[in-house]
């Protein structure tokens, strides 16, 4: 089966930069295969193009008096097919919580877009890792249909740290997060790389990847999205 693959170039590249990007993008095949998710401003110059696109956060809020945020309508009015919400950044620095989490997704989903909804343990809390992930999903998703969720499962000690996580915990996780939402798609997330992306899409129990600092390089990214789709 074919891996989903989505970017999360975080607050990373400036306008130039996002043009080359796409210039260099647009040489592969397969570049079409991804999720492209740039900073807000930048959706627009990849949905201009027809590229898959997507945000990497909402507001919890439709519209009105919120200053400086911007709304699922908002990005969906500028071609975005996905959102990422709830990324351990966000929840860490942005002190999201999980009602908030479950308020933004109830917003991406009135407006149909494709919610990636973002989970994973700190490294202390590894030992109780399944009780985490449970109360992480069911207070994000509590009775909302499942049909446009993906869950990416992010161990937070392996976000841009290089370390990647057991393959046979991977499946374990991803199997268990199945088991909470049924027919969930899963996406593992932390230090996937050009390098180890071989092995890791041999992995059937996972449907694909969320990858941060490997997606920044066009070319770096091209070869894990070609990996992935062709395997
Ligand atoms: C992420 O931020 O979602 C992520 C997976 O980052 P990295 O690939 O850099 O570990």
């Amino acid at each position: 089966m074919e891996k989903i693959i989505v970017g999360n170039f975080k607050m990373n590249l400036e306008k130039e930069e996002i043009s080359n990007y796409i210039k260099q993008i647009q040489k592969n095949r397969y570049y079409k295969k991804a999720v492209y998710c740039p900073s807000f401003l930048y959706i627009p110059y990849f949905s201009e193009k027809d590229i898959p696109v997507g945000a990497q956060t909402i507001s919890s809020y439709n519209e009105g008096a919120h200053t400086g945020e911007i709304s699922a309508k908002q990005i969906k009015s500028v071609g975005a097919s996905h959102v990422i919400i709830g990324h351990s950044e966000r929840r860490n620095y942005g002190k999201e919580t999980n009602e908030e989490i479950y308020l933004k997704i109830k917003e991406a989903l009135k407006e149909n877009l494709k919610v990636i909804l973002c989970i994973g343990e700190k490294e202390e809390e590894i030992e109780k890792r399944k009780e985490v992930i449970k109360v992480q999903i069911e207070e994000s998703l509590k009775d909302l249909p499942k049909e446009n969720i993906i869950i990416a499962y992010e161990p937070i000690w392996a976000i841009g740290t290089g370390k990647v996580m057991n393959q046979e915990e991977i499946k374990k996780v991803s199997l268990t997060i199945k088991n909470i939402v049924k027919e969930s798609k899963v996406l593992y997330g932390g230090s996937v790389n050009e390098k180890n992306i071989k092995s890791l899409a041999k992995i059937e129990e996972i449907d694909g990847f969320l990858i941060g600092g490997a997606s920044i390089n066009p070319e770096v990214f091209l070869k894990i999205i070609e990996v992935a789709v062709t395997m």
